[in-house]
């Protein structure tokens, strides 16, 4: 007997879980979601979670879709915690961003600053971010930018919280559970195979992240997008305060930092290996081989901002986590129709930022699918044959976001 389905969701990451559960909610009653693991043991699993509106000034490429997708997300997630009492580590502390010099505040603040998409955003000066932060002395900074509605959650957990409502409203999950391929018959896809045997489907959403391109291969189709390795450390306890607001400070190779159960939880842009290691090999199912020479920058960085943030100089012990976000060219997600293959849909091209995004992003993918258009925001930016042939190779992405004006580029840290 082949297993059935309406729509089948491949991959139990943050945007396989958010499109499940959006789908549910444009009326599919048969949503299967499979995962080849374990629910967020991608790249999910080693997401910082900070969450904020990073398209009003920080990420420039991101513009009105993003920014409505970011206010979508934030209110989501504040629902799932608040509303549905469900423990995803959520915190509304707000995003603050740093400037040590008034030339790194023209350069890297007073885009966000000037930026009228988030009305909401407060100046502070260095005594408001030394009482906000408990943990940068006010004589170390000329002043602050602060988000006051942005938040910080664990992803895993915010992942499967996801899932969790989605089964709850009669989605199957079905975990450990590789999709060996996709069924197409003339040009239509009708389902998947898996270790265990077909599903039918009449659509296929592939929110499979990095590994996506293999899974298109067989049908001629390869999507531009670049695994660009991230990484994150998080200390044991070191006194840091549960109220404290993300951090970002651009002049220390980009650093960003938040609390972790009162540890530290930061990471950094980085030139060294494992940056670039997917641009020329294939990606593994897992991340835990990777080179650590990211977490020995990943410190150096640390011990540079310890000059503004000093309790960056009193941990003993780390624990690390590694993993490759989804790139493409021009920043922006790839949502929507696999034009060569009806039926067919992907959700990748996360750009780092999947999880603030997951929730819209889910939105999108489903009112698509269901409808074939979007009365949310305007889809044709992610449209995944937007780039026709303009980039052919892993690497001519992976020079594209590295040469962009941008917080992945670089030299993104250079002030
Ligand atoms: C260090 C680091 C810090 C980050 N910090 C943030 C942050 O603060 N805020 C933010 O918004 N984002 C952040 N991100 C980005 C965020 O983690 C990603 O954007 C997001 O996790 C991508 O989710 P995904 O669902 O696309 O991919 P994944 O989580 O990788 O999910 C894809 C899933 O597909 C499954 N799969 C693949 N092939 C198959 C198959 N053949 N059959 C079945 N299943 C399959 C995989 O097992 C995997 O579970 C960070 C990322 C990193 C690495």
């Amino acid at each position: 007997v082949i297993e059935q389905a309406d729509v089948i969701v491949v991959g139990g990451g943050i945007l396989g879980c958010c499109a499940a559960l959006h789908l549910l909610d444009r009326g599919i009653e048969n949503v299967v979601l499979v995962e080849r693991d374990g629910l967020a043991q991608g790249t999910s699993h080693a997401g910082a979670g900070f969450i904020g509106k990073w398209a009003g000034g920080y990420v420039p490429q991101w513009t009105e879709e993003e920014l409505e997708i970011e206010a979508y997300g934030l209110d989501f997630y504040r629902a799932l915690a608040e509303d549905h009492g469900l423990d995803i580590g959520y915190k509304r502390n707000g995003n603050l961003w740093v400037a040590t010099s008034d030339e790194a505040w023209k350069t890297h603040i007073e885009p966000i600053a000037d930026n009228a998409g988030v009305p909401e955003r407060q100046v502070l000066s260095p005594g408001e971010v030394q009482d906000i932060t408990g943990i940068i002395p006010a004589d170390g900074v000329v002043g602050g930018l602060l988000h006051p509605h942005g938040a910080q959650l664990s992803a895993p957990l915010a992942a499967r919280a996801v899932a969790s409502q989605a089964e709850e409203r009669g989605a199957r999950i079905l975990s450990r559970r590789p999709i060996e391929g996709l069924r197409v018959e003339n040009g239509r896809v009708t389902g998947v195979d898996t270790t265990l045997g077909p599903i039918a489907a009449e659509a296929v959403v592939l929110a499979t992240g990095v590994w996506t391109n293999k899974l298109l291969e067989p049908h001629d189709v390869w999507l531009p997008m670049a695994p660009l390795t991230a990484t994150r450390i998080i200390t044991e306890p070191i006194g840091v305060p549960g109220s404290m607001p993300t951090l970002m400070l651009q002049e220390y190779s980009a650093i960003w930092l938040r609390e972790a159960a009162g540890g530290l939880l930061w990471g950094c842009s980085y030139t060294s290996r494992p940056r670039r290691e997917f641009v020329d090999t294939e990606v593994p199912e897992r991340f835990d081989h990777l080179p650590l020479d990211a977490v020995f920058e990943t410190q150096r960085a640390g011990v540079a901002a310890s000059q503004t943030i000093p309790v960056l100089s009193r941990y003993q012990s780390m624990t690390v986590a590694q993993a490759a976000p989804a790139f493409t060219a021009d920043l922006r997600a790839l949502l929507g129709r696999v034009e060569e293959v009806e039926g067919l849909f992907v959700m990748t091209g996360d750009n780092e930022a999947g999880i603030t995004h997951g929730p819209g992003y889910g939105r999108l993918i489903a009112e698509l699918v269901v409808d074939g258009a979007s009365g949310f925001v305007d889809a044709d930016v992610f449209r995944p044959g937007r780039f026709e042939d303009r980039y052919r190779t892993v690497a001519d992405v992976a020079n594209a976001v590295e040469g962009s004006d941008s917080i992945f580029a670089i030299d993104a840290s250079a002030s």
